[in-house]
């Protein structure tokens, strides 16, 4: 398992399940707890447990109601004492606190801020952590590294607004997602801007990462806003190949997001 320890006070910890999906842990080291992060599968945190017997779980954080996130739940609450947190608007099992837009948290001293970004689903959120200036994300299916969910329940409006959302936040933001999607999302993205270096270097990276079968995550919001299209919806280039995708004029913004989305859905 892969550590990656921010500056400050936030460790996390990926824990891959199924094909692509991570279950991040956010790991205490004073209190000796970790919390996981949208556990589809409990396997993978009862193994890290098993291993790490010092430490317990004590809080289950989830983003949105996909089986592939909270698939692991019961299993989990079942053998620990942990509290699950999860959005209001959606059907969570086991969920011990409901969260909405704009809720501030407090775990392992830490403080989060609950952002509504629905798209993917109607209820999904993420979560923020300033984490005294060294900021993260937990972006579940909203925000990958260079690309975005899938619209299975809300619309493109909804997705342009849950994105600016997030694109607003520090550019030093770090951001952990849920799947490890980055290598075809960049090839899609190079499809939308052949011109874009900044593209073309990451994909590089990110080819070499995969070949030896390492993860590509977390990314930062700065490096999203040069490569990623769906943080891109207000540059020519992106609006440009969104037209000559649909064959009509299309608008920065809300329209140039609808159209790489359902490019992107047939790519
Ligand atoms: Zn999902
Ligand atoms: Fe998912």
């Amino acid at each position: 398992y892969t550590l990656r320890k921010s500056c400050l006070m936030s460790t996390f910890i990926a824990l891959p399940a199924f094909n692509d999906n991570y279950i991040w842990l956010l790991v205490d080291e004073q209190r000796q707890q970790v919390a996981a992060v949208d556990p589809g599968d409990a396997k993978p945190v009862i193994t890290w447990l098993g291993r790490n017997p010092e430490y317990s779980l004590s809080h289950i954080l989830i983003t949105h109601h996909h089986p592939d996130h909270v698939g692991g739940i019961n299993a989990l609450k079942a053998g620990t004492e942990c509290k699950v947190w999860g959005p209001e608007a959606e059907a969570i099992p086991g969920r011990d606190r409901a969260l909405n837009d704009g809720d501030t948290l407090t775990l392992f001293g830490l403080t989060l801020e609950v952002i509504a970004v629905p798209g993917h689903t109607l209820g999904h959120i993420a979560y923020f952590c300033d984490n005294a200036g060294d900021p993260w994300l937990l972006s579940g299916d909203t925000l990958f590294a260079g690309g975005c969910g899938r619209l299975f329940e809300g619309t493109a409006e909804q997705m342009h607004h849950s994105l600016s959302r997030l694109a607003a936040l520090p550019d030093n933001t770090r951001i952990y997602c849920a799947h490890e999607y980055t290598q075809s999302n960049l090839r899609f993205a190079r499809a939308v801007e052949p011109d874009n270096t900044d593209i073309k270097i990451r994909l590089e990276v990110v080819d070499d990462l995969r070949a030896a079968g390492r993860m590509t995550l977390p990314t930062d919001l700065a490096l999203e806003k040069r490569t990623n299209p769906f943080l891109r919806f207000d540059c020519d280039a992106v609006t440009q190949a969104a037209s000559q995708q649909t064959g009509a004029t299309v608008a920065p913004g809300v329209e140039t997001l609808a159209a790489i989305r359902a490019w992107k859905d047939r790519f």
